[in-house]
């Protein structure tokens, strides 16, 4: 499928896979809406997408305020007129032990990960529902299909999104003409881990890229555009993309 003109929705667009795949769709021809909360970062974004010719706008959003969430898709659909790809793509790891109860953290994972997905498909899927096509392409990560001790809570909003996924596939597919791809990386090389407060798993974390050679999130935008670009007929519905020698 050609992604030229094609319009899409990029939440967490500032910083790591969302900026990469920004880059590489505005590259494709893609026209996009560049969502998140620190509009600084993304108008470095939108800065460097220009300069290489692609159109883009930036939309300051919190995914987990609805609100804010409706404003920003219309001020999208003004912008551009449509929408064909939504990447939820927003997401928080302030990962814990259950026995230090970081309650707070716990809640605000809930809020971003889950929440945040909810609210953002709520308010474009009628949008693709009307036009009869579009693509949703939700990160999910390894942590919505493994069990990792620490990550209890960050697993269980991983694995809801691989979940709500798969069964917004089987409900919307056919029906509607809308594909739906769960993501699910293994260790990116992103600014994710800097929000861990429990110093030894933020430690361990950080060790990890002594480990393995870090996925980069270029990797990550080119098995996207490979998930977009195939034929309409064609959902990968799953994707499951590691470090090579990442072995667990
Ligand atoms: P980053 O921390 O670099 O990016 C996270 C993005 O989410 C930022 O752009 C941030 O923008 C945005 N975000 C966070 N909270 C909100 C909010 N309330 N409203 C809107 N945007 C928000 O991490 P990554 O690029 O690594 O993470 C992107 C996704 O990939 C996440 O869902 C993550 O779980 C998933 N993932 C990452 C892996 C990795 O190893 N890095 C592995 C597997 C999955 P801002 O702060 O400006 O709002």
């Amino acid at each position: 499928m050609n992604l030229s003109g094609k319009v899409a929705l990029i939440t967490g667009a500032s910083s790591g896979i969302g900026e990469g795949v920004a880059k590489a769709l505005a590259l494709k021809g893609v026209k996009l809406g560049l969502a998140a909360r620190r509009t600084d970062k993304l108008q470095l974004v939108l800065t460097e997408i220009q300069k290489q010719g692609g159109e883009a706008c930036i939309i300051e959003m919190d995914v987990t305020d609805k609100e804010s969430v409706t404003e920003g898709v219309a001020k999208l659909l003004n912008q551009f007129g449509s929408i064909d790809i939504l990447v939820n793509n927003a997401g928080i790891m302030p990962v814990s032990d259950i026995d230090t109860f970081k309650i707070d953290e716990w809640e605000k994972m809930v809020d971003v990960n889950i929440k945040g997905v909810l609210n953002v498909t709520s308010s474009v899927l009628p949008e693709l529902i009307k036009q009869k096509s579009g693509h949703i392409i939700n990160l999910s990560s390894i942590a919505g299909r493994k069990l990792f001790k620490g990550l209890s809570v960050y697993c269980g909003t991983k694995f809801f999104v691989a979940a709500f996924s798969d069964i917004m596939r089987m409900e919307i597919g056919k029906k509607h003409n809308i594909r739906v791809t769960s993501i699910q990386p293994g260790a990116v090389a992103t600014n994710l881990y800097d929000q861990i407060s429990d110093a030894a798993l933020k430690e361990g974390m950080e060790n990890l890229s002594n480990q393995m050679t870090f996925l980069s999130p270029n990797d990550i935008a080119d098995s996207m555009i490979y998930v977009l670009e195939a034929p309409n007929h064609v959902d990968v519905s799953e994707l499951f993309i590691l470090p090579t020698d990442q072995e667990w």
